[in-house]
C-alpha cells in the first residue's frame, strides 16, 4: 500500500499543490488504508438497505448478461470522510482492489458514516466489468 502510494508521489513531484497535499498526509501519520471483503452476511444487510442498493449492477459489459450477479462489497478503514470524495484516494483503492482481489469496475458509497466499494460479479462469464445504473423499483419511488 504505502510503496504505491510513494511511487506514485514520485511520478507528479512537479505539482506543488499535490505535494502539499501528500505532506499533509504524512504529516497526520496517516493509518494505512484498510480493505475488508464483507460477508455475505454483512452484504446482504446493506443490501436491504435501499440508499445503498440504489445503484445496482444491470448489465455484465463482458457477455450481456443482464441478471444473476454476486456482490461483492468491500469495507474501506482508514480514510478521513475528507478524502472519501478524493479521485487520488478512489485511484489508490480502485488499482488495490484490482490487484489483490482481481475487481475491474468499482463504486464508491458512504453509508452510516462508513465508507464502501461496492461491485460485482457475472454468474454466467465470471467477469467483474459490470455495468452499475439506478433502478427505480417501488419502494424506491414510495
Ligand atoms: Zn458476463
Amino acid at each position: 500500500m504505502h510503496s504505491f502510494i510513494h511511487t506514485k508521489n514520485g511520478v507528479q513531484l512537479s505539482s506543488p499543490a499535490y505535494q502539499t497535499v501528500q505532506q499533509e498526509r504524512e504529516n497526520q501519520v496517516s493509518k494505512p488504508i484498510q480493505i475488508r471483503l464483507l460477508s455475505e452476511q454483512e452484504t446482504a444487510k446493506l443490501m436491504n438497505t435501499i440508499r445503498f442498493n440504489f445503484l445496482s449492477p444491470t448489465r455484465c459489459i463482458s457477455c450481456g448478461n443482464t441478471s444473476g450477479f454476486e456482490r461483492q462489497v468491500f469495507w474501506i478503514g482508514g480514510v478521513p470522510k475528507a478524502e472519501q470524495n478524493s479521485d487520488s484516494i478512489h485511484e489508490l483503492i480502485a488499482y488495490h482492489l484490482k490487484k489483490s482481489h482481481g475487481v475491474e469496475s468499482v463504486f464508491f458509497k458512504t453509508q452510516h458514516n462508513k465508507f464502501y466499494v461496492d461491485s460485482a460479479k457475472c454468474k454466467r462469464c465470471a467477469s467483474t466489468m459490470i455495468e452499475f445504473d439506478i433502478e427505480f423499483s417501488d419502494e424506491v419511488l414510495a
